[in-house]
């Protein structure tokens, strides 16, 4: 039974916030692959996101040399915005005998209500959720899809675990990790290019150099 990694986002662009975290969770987990998945287009336009085969690419050029990471098209090959739910059901299809951990950052699983048919979603898949600077574990305990142990949560966010598995509500699993702070998103890295200020270190080297080939980000 293999175990596969599955990391959705937008990568606009991927950074090495997202490789590192890829990186600690296979490693930790002892798992095959980490799946990159790269969102499509939203319908409506929004000026900051880049066009989904600019973030494909780009997601490539930054995983291509590790054997231990893979990129799917499942989502940028829609046209329209695309669904973590139906996302999970079709890696299913196309992985039989697979377990799946489905990795998000604190950030992305406190958002989680907000998704498409979250209730179904944390019925089909156990869960990594990492730590992420500014965010913290303690707030996950208003999560609807856990009842959290807050000591447990106190003890991740000072340090004193590494790392916390429970149960959802739904009966999956959900295992909290710590991983190396890295104070990177792409927001900031967005905001740098705007400024005209460096990238460099932020991100793998062959990104910074299709950003800047590509022109992307800069103020329109
Ligand atoms: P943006 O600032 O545009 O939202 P981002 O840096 O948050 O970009 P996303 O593509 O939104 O990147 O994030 C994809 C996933 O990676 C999310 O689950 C998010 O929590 C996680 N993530 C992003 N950056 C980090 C980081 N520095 N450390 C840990 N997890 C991260
Ligand atoms: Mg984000």
């Amino acid at each position: 039974m293999s175990k596969l990694g599955i990391f959705g986002g937008t990568f606009n662009p991927i950074h090495l916030g997202h490789l590192r975290a890829a990186e600690e969770v296979r490693e930790k987990f002892n798992l095959d692959k980490i799946i990159f998945v790269p969102s499509a287009n939203p319908p409506i336009k929004d000026k900051e996101l880049a066009d989904a085969k600019h973030r494909y690419k780009m997601v490539r050029l930054a995983t291509f040399k590790n054997r231990s990471f893979a990129i799917s098209d499942i989502e940028y090959k829609k046209k329209n915005k695309s669904y973590s739910v139906n996302t999970l059901k079709e890696l299913h299809r196309v992985y039989p005998d697979t377990t799946f951990y489905f990795i998000l950052g604190i950030d992305a699983f406190i958002d989680m209500p907000n998704w498409w048919h979250p209730d179904k979603l944390v019925k089909l898949t156990d869960f990594i959720v990492i730590s992420r600077p500014s965010f913290k574990f303690a707030d996950l305990a208003s999560s609807p899809y856990l009842d959290a142990d807050r000591n447990a949560l106190k003890r991740l966010d000072s340090g004193k675990i590494e790392s916390h598995k429970t149960r959802l509500r739904s009966g999956r699993d959900i295992i909290m990790l710590r991983l190396t702070p890295l104070e990177i998103s792409a927001t900031l890295i967005r905001k740098r290019v705007r400024q005209g200020k460096s990238i460099k270190y932020l991100l793998p080297e062959e990104v910074e150099s299709y950003i800047i080939s590509n022109k992307l980000y800069k103020e329109q």
